[in-house]
């Protein structure tokens, strides 16, 4: 029960490596704000398995690339738990092309799915966990945003501005004892990468170093990592959870 008394919030933590976030703070004692853009139901169930392992938990709407939403989102939290400890920037989207066809609205969405958001909730608890002089920060980034990956200009540059955003923010928080990291993932078993054509799965299995893809529980063991106490000196740091894909 290494988070008991903690409040966290984790952005898109309905589905995917969010979900596996959440539900892995609240099997820890933490009290969770599961937050959604659309999938309501799936935003209840992991709500549901959260209390039903003993902690507490909310699901709140709030799409996450729109300033006052992410204002909202923060406020709701300190309203239904009473503070927050822990901030997992963890939604994000996709949607790929070539630059040549990509539209500027596939562009535009992206950066503001998955940096924006990033922005807009950071800043609303960045308040609040310097009043307390405590604090955690967790951007999902990617290896896209480390290595680059072609038809994914949008993308990639979203997650390496991620990238960017946790150390400038790192050295602006750090005196008041918060901290700012990252992790990102490689290819993960998610609805996402499962859609994958098989060939393609095959060519990506052959890149990675351990030979498989990673799961969305071995992310979020690194998440509550960094989130623990185990990590109060570990700040601006980006943790690659990838099987080698990346390695320099
Ligand atoms: P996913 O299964 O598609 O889930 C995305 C989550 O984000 C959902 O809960 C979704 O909520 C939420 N979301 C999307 N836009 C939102 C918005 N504007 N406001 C609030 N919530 C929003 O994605 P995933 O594969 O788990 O990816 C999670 C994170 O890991 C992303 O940042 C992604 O870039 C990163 N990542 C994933 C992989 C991978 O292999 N899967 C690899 C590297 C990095 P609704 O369902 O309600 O729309």
């Amino acid at each position: 029960m290494r988070f008991e008394g903690k409040v966290v919030v984790v952005t898109g933590g309905s589905r995917g490596i969010g979900r596996a976030i959440a539900k892995a703070f609240g099997n820890q004692g933490a009290s969770v704000v599961v937050n959604y853009r659309s999938n309501e139901e799936a935003a209840n169930e992991v709500v549901s398995a959260i209390t039903a392992a003993g902690s507490r938990a909310v699901s709140f709407q709030a799409d996450v690339s729109l300033f006052s939403e992410g204002e909202k989102l923060i406020k709701k939290a300190i309203q239904e738990f009473g503070d927050l400890h822990v901030l997992v920037n963890n939604a994000g989207t996709t949607r790929d092309g070539l630059i040549m066809t990509m539209k500027e609205e596939d562009w535009d969405f992206v950066i503001n799915t998955n940096l924006k958001s990033t922005f807009n909730c950071s800043r609303a608890a960045v308040r609040h966990m310097f009043r307390k002089r405590y604090g955690r920060i967790i951007n999902i980034t990617s290896v896209s945003g480390v290595m680059g990956n072609p038809g994914q200009t949008n993308y990639s540059a979203s997650k390496a501005g991620q990238i960017g955003f946790t150390k400038a923010l790192a050295r602006e928080v750090a005196s008041r004892n918060v901290t700012v990291n990252a992790v990102a993932p490689g290819f993960i078993d998610t609805v996402l990468t499962s859609a994958l054509p098989e060939n393609v799965r095959d060519g990506m299995l052959e890149l990675i170093p351990l030979g498989r893809i990673g799961s969305t529980e071995e992310v979020a063991k690194a998440v509550l990592y960094l989130a623990s106490d185990d990590a109060a000196y570990i700040t601006g740091h980006i943790l690659g959870i990838d099987g080698g894909i990346a390695m320099a």
